[in-house]
C-alpha cells in the first residue's frame, strides 16, 4: 500500500480545507495572473487497489512494441503497470474511458521554446504541453550559458511537463530575435564552446545536447565559425548537436560536413535558400550523405519553417522525416503550428498512416536525446506517461509557414494526458 508523501498530503489537507478540487487551484493560479492545467493534485487516499488509474477500451498504438490494438493501460506508482483487455476496474482508484479514443506513449517534442518571460520566443510549457498531449520537450536553445539557470529554476524544475534543454553555444540564448535586433552570432564573441561546455557538465542531467542557429539574419557572416565552435563543444561534452537551417549565409553542404552521427538538423523542410532541395526540387547530394551517415532530419515546423510544396516533395523522393517537432513559440502558438498535435495531423494529411506519425513522436524521438527516463513506449515499467488522442473525422484546413493549405479529412486533438501518473486536461 502506498502511503502519500507528506508533501500530497499537506497539498490534500490544505484543499480539503478550501472545500477544493484541483480545480481550485487553476482559479488561485489564474488569479495570480498564470494559468494552470487541470491536474489531479490530490493524494490517493491509502486502499487495497492495485492500479492508481486505469485508462480502459481505447485504441492503444504503441509503435515501440508494434502494438496497434484495443487495450486498457493501467498504472501504478507512477510506471505502467500492465497492458491487456478487460482490466478490471474495481482495482483502480480512477478510472478513465478511452472508448473510441486513441492512447499512445506520452508524445515528445524535440523542438520547442518553453523558457518563457526572457527574450521574445518562450511560452510556458503545462498549457501548451502537457496539457495537450505532449509529456517531454526539448528546449531547443533558447537559454545559453548566462540564462540556464535562470530557465533551470524557475521554468524546468517548476514544469509538469518534461523539460530537457538543448543549450544554446551563444551564451546569451535566444534573448534578441533578428533586424532590428542583434541576432545571437553577429557578435562571436559569445559564442564561447568553452563556456557551454561547462554549464553543459554542470547541468549533466537536463542539458542533452547543443544548439546553433543558422539564417543570415540571426548570424551575418559568422555561420561557419559558429558550426566550427559548436563541432568543439559538442565533441568536448559528447552531447549531440542539433543546427537550425534555413536562409543560411553558407551553403547547407558546407555546414552539414561537419554534422556527425546522431546530430539533428531541424526545419529540415523549409522553403528558404540553401535548404534541402536542389533547383530542380530533388534532395541534394550532400543531404543524402549526411543522412547515410547518421545525421537526423527533424521537422521543427515553426511560424517560418515549414513548408508543404517542400515536404510533398521530399516525401516523393522518399526522404521522411526522422521526427516530427512542433518548434512552438510565442509567435505560433495562434497558428499557424498550435501544438505538436495539430502538426502530427498534418503529417496524416500528407499521407503517413497514424501508426507512423505516432513512432516519429514517441519510439524514435525518445532515442534522439538521453531523458534520463524510460519513454516513448508503454511497456511495463515504463513511465506512466500516456496521451488519450481523439482522431476526429471531418473537413479540416491545414496551413504550413509560408500561408500555403491543404484540407484533410482527418485531424488529431487531446483528450487527456498521464505524466507520471497524473492526469492534465486542456484548457477551453
Ligand atoms: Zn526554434
Amino acid at each position: 500500500m502506498r502511503q502519500p508523501s507528506l508533501l500530497q498530503e499537506i497539498s490534500r489537507r490544505a484543499l480539503l480545507a478550501r472545500g477544493g478540487t484541483s480545480l481550485l487551484l487553476g482559479a488561485s493560479a489564474r488569479a495570480a495572473g498564470t494559468t494552470v492545467p487541470r491536474s489531479s493534485a490530490e493524494a490517493p487516499e491509502p486502499d487495497n487497489k492495485s492500479f492508481d488509474l486505469l485508462i480502459k477500451g481505447g485504441k492503444v498504438i504503441d509503435p515501440s512494441q508494434n502494438l496497434e490494438d484495443l487495450s486498457d493501460v493501467a498504472i501504478a506508482g507512477g510506471k505502467i503497470a500492465r497492458l491487456g483487455r478487460d482490466l478490471p476496474s474495481q482495482q483502480a482508484r480512477q478510472v478513465i474511458d478511452a472508448s473510441s479514443k486513441i492512447v499512445t506513449p506520452g508524445l515528445i517534442d524535440l523542438h520547442t521554446h518553453v523558457f518563457p518571460y526572457v527574450g521574445p520566443y518562450g511560452i510556458e510549457p503545462d498549457p501548451y504541453c502537457v496539457s495537450r498531449g505532449v509529456t517531454s520537450v526539448i528546449d531547443a536553445g533558447t537559454s545559453g550559458a548566462f540564462t540556464f539557470p535562470a530557465f533551470r529554476k524557475f521554468t524546468i524544475s517548476q514544469a509538469a511537463t518534461r523539460v530537457r534543454a538543448l543549450l544554446h553555444v551563444v551564451s546569451l540564448g535566444m534573448v534578441a530575435g533578428s533586424t532590428p535586433n542583434m541576432g545571437e552570432l553577429e557578435d562571436l564573441r559569445y559564442c564561447d564552446p568553452k563556456l557551454a561546455v561547462e554549464t553543459a557538465e554542470e547541468n549533466r542531467d537536463l542539458i542533452v545536447g547543443f544548439k546553433i542557429r543558422f539564417s543570415e539574419h540571426y548570424t551575418g557572416p559568422n555561420d561557419l565559425e559558429g558550426m566550427k565552435r559548436a563541432r568543439v563543444a559538442a565533441d568536448e561534452a559528447r552531447l549531440p548537436l542539433m543546427i537550425h537551417i534555413g536562409g543560411s549565409f553558407t551553403p547547407l553542404g558546407d555546414l552539414l560536413a561537419l554534422m556527425k552521427k546522431g546530430d539533428v538538423v531541424t526545419h529540415t523542410f523549409n522553403s528558404r535558400p540553401h535548404g534541402v532541395l536542389d533547383a530542380a526540387g530533388k534532395v541534394t547530394p550532400e543531404v543524402r550523405a549526411a543522412r547515410e551517415r547518421g545525421v537526423l532530419f527533424d521537422v521543427g515546423h515553426g511560424a517560418g519553417s515549414f513548408s508543404f510544396d517542400v515536404m510533398e516533395k521530399c516525401l516523393r523522393e522518399g526522404f521522411l522525416p526522422d521526427t516530427i517537432s512542433s518548434d512552438l513559440y510565442t509567435a505560433n502558438i495562434q497558428g499557424p503550428v498550435y501544438d505538436l498535435v495539430t502538426t502530427l495531423s498534418k503529417f496524416l494529411t500528407l499521407g503517413m498512416s497514424l501508426p507512423e506519425v505516432v513512432n516519429l513522436s514517441t519510439a524514435k524521438a525518445a532515442r534522439v536525446f538521453n531523458f534520463g527516463a524510460e519513454i516513448g513506449t508503454l511497456r511495463p515499467g515504463a513511465e506512466a506517461d500516456v496521451s488519450v488522442l481523439d482522431l476526429r473525422e471531418g473537413e479540416f484546413t491545414f496551413t504550413d509557414a509560408d500561408g500555403k493549405t491543404r484540407s484533410g479529412r482527418k485531424r488529431l486533438f487531446p483528450v487527456v494526458t498521464v505524466r507520471g501518473g497524473k492526469t492534465f486536461y486542456p484548457s477551453a
